[in-house]
């Protein structure tokens, strides 16, 4: 605690209730875990321009040094190869923990084709020891060097919700021995131990509860539906929608999570916070938006869904707005043409503009 107040040089984060944000504050040292993937690498971007120190530490399960390689050689810019299953000693003030084989689609969608070298059980038990053991390990050294922590939870510890929208306090309805529960039960463990370690032990933390979120820099195959669609769309095949397509997501841009991080970790309160878009789509508009955006003669191909898959999630953001000033900036409408432009280079090399 003391530390991280020398460090941020701005004095008590807990003084006059003003999130301080953005440029006011630099210069401390930051670990983020699972900072070669999707989101964590955009979260990078900004805690170097804004003058931090960023540590990442990535097994590389899903993350590419790709995509924080325009780092390297940055004297406040380090890149560990770990696995946060094992112990782990750094000295930083703050901890951003998204160290998971998030894309539960691993196994949910495609287990044989996306699991070139792994068996399937080798991903559960993966994704079951890094949300357990993994976020035991990141709380016990915030513990130890008195940093402050942010786990990044999910909406899916909401299961297939019976409220809707999903308020924070809303105990969810989940099947614990489901093929996702690796997943979810294991957020909801995380979500458990990082409430036990606040209260325990007094370190400080942060929850996030993160909705489906799409971007730049996305993993191409791993099958979720917005990298699905826009991959199918630019390669001609026909867009998969999985049962009927009356199921409904609601899918928020990256840089407004990143936004929604950070005001978290800076701001007063422990949460847990929705952080997601409440525009809210069925996956059948979601492939007419693709068609728009990318290719209006794109066919659609209904395939059966997969168990377990939630019917209905849209976030209750109240909350995030009320005590955090923050909600989502991007529709899905701008957001998609930013996405396309980036898997458009990645699929076909080419560095033209989406002139679609
Ligand atoms: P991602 O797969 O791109 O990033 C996760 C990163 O963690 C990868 O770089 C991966 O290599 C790394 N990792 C996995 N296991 C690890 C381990 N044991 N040790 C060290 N590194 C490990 O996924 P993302 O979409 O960027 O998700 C980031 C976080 O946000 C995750 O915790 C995820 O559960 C959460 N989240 C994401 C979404 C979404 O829609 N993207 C939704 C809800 C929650
Ligand atoms: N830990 C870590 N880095 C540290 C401090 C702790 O990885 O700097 C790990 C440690 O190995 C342990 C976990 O965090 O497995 C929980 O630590 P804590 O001190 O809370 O529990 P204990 O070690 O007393 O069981
Ligand atoms: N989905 C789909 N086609 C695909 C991939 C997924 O229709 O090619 C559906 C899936 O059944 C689910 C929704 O899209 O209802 C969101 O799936 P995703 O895996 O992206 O996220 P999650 O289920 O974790 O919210």
């Amino acid at each position: 605690r003391i530390i991280y107040q020398n460090r941020a040089g701005i004095g008590s984060l807990h003084s006059g209730g003003k999130i301080p944000l953005g440029l006011q504050r630099k210069g401390l040292r930051i670990l983020v875990t699972g900072g070669a993937g999707f989101v964590g690498s955009h979260l990078v971007d900004r805690l170097i321009a804004r003058g931090d120190s960023v540590i990442v530490v990535d097994n590389f399960f899903t993350g590419r040094k790709e995509n924080v390689m325009h780092h390297f050689g940055n004297p406040r810019f380090e890149l560990i190869r770990h696995d946060v299953v094992e112990p782990l000693l750094v000295e930083v003030d703050q901890i951003y923990h998204l160290a998971c084989p998030a894309s539960p689609v691993h196994y949910k969608h495609n287990p044989v084709k996306t699991i070139i070298s792994f068996s399937s059980l080798f991903i559960f038990i993966a994704a079951h020891k890094t949300n357990v053991v993994g976020t035991l390990n990141m709380l016990g050294l915030a513990k130890r060097v008195g940093a402050r922590f942010l786990l990044t939870s999910t909406s899916e510890v909401y299961g297939d919700p019976l409220e809707h929208p999903q308020k924070e306090t809303y105990w969810g309805n989940v099947n614990p021995i489901g093929v996702r529960s690796c997943y979810d039960e294991g957020k909801r463990t995380a979500e458990t131990l990082t409430m036990d370690y606040h209260r325990g032990a007094g370190v400080e933390v942060r929850i996030a509860r993160i909705f489906n979120t799409y971007g730049p820099r996305m993993c191409i195959d791993d099958g979720r539906v917005v990298s699905n669609f826009v991959a199918q769309a630019l390669r001609k095949e026909p867009l998969t929608v999985y049962g009927d397509g009356k199921q409904t997501r609601s899918f928020q841009f990256v840089s407004d999570l990143v936004e929604g991080l950070m005001r978290l970790m800076e701001g007063e309160h422990v949460g847990p916070f929705n952080l997601g878009n409440p525009g809210e789509f069925t996956m059948l508009e979601l492939a007419g938006v693709v068609q728009e955006t990318i290719d209006p003669n794109a066919q659609i191909e209904f395939r059966p869904n997969t168990a377990d898959d939630p019917h209905k999630r849209k976030p209750d953001i109240s909350k995030a707005k009320e005590l955090l000033g923050w909600e989502p900036k991007v529709p899905l409408r701008k957001g998609l043409p930013m996405m396309v432009q980036d898997f458009r280079q990645r699929i076909f090399g080419d560095h033209k503009e989406d002139s679609s």
